[in-house]
């Protein structure tokens, strides 16, 4: 089983993560640049939708394509398998990258030098920290004015709670940016926008009068300061910390210049866990059982409105997966096996015959699966970490073509399972209510029960704040809850009990007055 273990060593899976703009796409296509996934820079298209407000559906349908194409990109560099899980960039899709952060085994963020941490890097971390997920930060944009390297780390451990401990440090910015000092690898990396990679030279002393040589004498001296006071104020870096998610390490570079991203990556193939393992309700899977499970962490729907199959995609957790193998469909409780499960190498898709721990499986699926949804060789297992978050906003939807309710019940229904948005029903009078996190899913629901399943739907206004799962120990307490509040009470999809708060007043006063009682922000408790 040697080479079993060797392709689970050697491969190393992540998502790239940043605020919009702070330069995902770029460093995506650097990295596969260097891996010779793609020749030319360009190959990657920008995983956004550009026109956020209007409804422009074309946009959305190209995103579609240009996501199922990118979703994951695999490339081999030195002797590793990299799989880099793409995640939309848009905020109202945020949910699909909570919930591709849940197949991978470490992240990325990219930041903006200017900008700093910004509320979409923030909300992403959060839910990796929720994991304990190893996060590596690159500080990009170096050749523009940005803010001080000192202030970014305070503001990260500020805003993100990370704790960090610099491994470059960059040579000025902007106009006057000269490179970085790689204090991992104790070497100076001197940028010039027309090099290729920057210029680097060894360099274990910075006290050598040489440094003056390099980058001019003010630049020498700022440099031995701020490196003396990082050896002072930071953490040295300390392998294990990083893989519990108790420090990450921090790199500056520019990724449009291509500087400072071989550092990043020589050093994340380094230092970056393979494959982890994964708990589940039962038990702890660790990716070197010989048997396989995985689950489903996104499904995506055909293009082709034609064509009703979808790709789930599965993350290999443990043992080998095979192609034209029976494996239990756990939450159907059949056997399921699958003749053309494709792998994603870069933008190709091929058919694979084996996938090991680590590994993205696509499965064409005519309606089997949902998110969550889990194979194994036969054990009862259900993985943990796939929450649903509570929504922000919800309206009302309504059946608008009285001859297409059947058709209507059933896009909702495996819409839902696809992790478009989320539904709850109203306990009182059964209305359902669709809650997202921004405006566009509402958008694109409505599109899809058209295009994909000939349903109209029409949306009305309901005020609420929040809604949250609700449970307690009490069972006297949490009857009297859901008598007392019927009119606020609903299920979700799941059936289980969600309270619909309107205002952020009546959540406090909830929480103040049911004590015995548990709100939970996320379904997974
Ligand atoms: P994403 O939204 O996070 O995927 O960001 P993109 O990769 O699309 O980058 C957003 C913009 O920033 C693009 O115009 C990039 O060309 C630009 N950009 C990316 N990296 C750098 C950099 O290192 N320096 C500068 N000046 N611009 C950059």
């Amino acid at each position: 089983m040697a080479n079993f273990k060797e392709e689970i060593e050697k491969r190393r899976t992540f998502a790239v993560i940043a605020h919009p703009d702070g330069g995902k796409t770029t460093l995506t296509e650097k990295l596969l640049l260097f891996g010779g996934a793609i020749q030319v820079a360009g190959a990657v298209k920008s995983n956004k939708i550009k026109k956020s407000t209007t409804s422009d559906f074309m946009e959305i349908e190209k995103q579609r394509g240009i996501s199922v194409a990118t979703s994951v990109m695999g490339f081999n560099y030195r002797d590793c398998n990299i799989n880099i899980l793409d995640t939309p960039g848009h905020k109202d899709f945020a949910e699909d990258t909570y919930r591709t952060l849940t197949a991978v085994d470490s992240v990325i963020v990219v930041m903006d030098v200017a900008k700093g941490v910004e509320e979409q890097t923030k909300k992403l971390v959060e839910v990796c920290r929720m994991r304990d997920t190893p996060v590596i930060v690159f500080i990009n944009k170096m050749d523009r004015e940005g803010k001080d390297g000192f202030d970014l780390l305070d503001e990260i451990e500020d805003k993100l709670k990370l704790t960090t401990c610099p491994l470059s440090w960059p040579i000025g910015m902007g106009q006057t940016f000269k490179g970085v000092y790689n204090l991992y690898q104790k070497q100076l990396n001197l940028f010039s926008p027309n090099t290729k990679y920057g210029n680097i030279l060894g360099f274990n002393d910075i006290n050598s009068s040489e440094l003056e040589k390099h980058i001019g004498d003010d630049a020498a001296e700022i440099l031995r300061e701020e490196v003396e006071t990082i050896e002072g104020v930071y953490p040295s870096f300390d392998k294990e910390k990083y893989l519990t998610g108790k420090l990450s390490p921090v790199f500056f570079g520019s990724a449009v210049n291509n500087f400072g991203v071989k550092e990043l990556l020589d050093c994340f193939i380094e230092i970056a866990p393979s494959p982890v393992n994964f708990k589940t309700e039962e038990r702890v899977i660790d990716p070197y059982e010989d048997k396989f499970s995985g689950f489903v962490f996104k499904i995506h729907a055909n293009m082709d409105p034609r064509h009703r199959d979808r790709i789930a995609f599965l993350r290999v957790c443990s043992g080998t997966f095979q192609r034209n193998t029976n494996y239990l469909h756990v939450r159907k409780d059949k056997k399921i096996k699958f003749s053309n499960p494709t792998t994603f190498m870069a933008s190709k898709k091929e058919v694979v015959e084996n996938a090991y721990p680590g590994d993205i499986v696509g499965l064409y699926d005519s309606g089997n699966f949902k998110i969550g949804d889990t194979l194994t060789e036969g054990e009862i297992l259900h993985f943990k970490g796939i929450p649903s978050f509570s929504p922000e906003q919800f309206k009302y939807i309504e059946n608008a073509d009285p001859m297409k309710s059947k058709q209507l019940a059933k896009g909702i229904r495996q819409l839902m399972d696809e992790g478009v948005a989320q539904l709850f029903t109203k306990n009182t009078n059964n209305r359902k209510i669709i809650g997202t996190v921004g405006q566009l899913q509402f958008e694109v629901l409505q599109y899809r029960l058209k295009h994909e399943y000939g349903a109209s739907c029409r949306y009305e206004p309901i005020n609420l704040h929040k809604a949250c799962w609700i449970t307690s120990q009490n069972e006297t307490k949490l009857s009297e809850f859901i008598r007392k509040k019927a009119n606020y009470m609903a299920k979700d999809k799941e059936g289980r009990d969600v309270y619909l708060a309107e205002s952020r007043w009546m959540l406090e006063s909830a929480q103040t007055d049911y004590p015995e009682l548990e709100f939970h922000f996320t379904s997974e408790f």
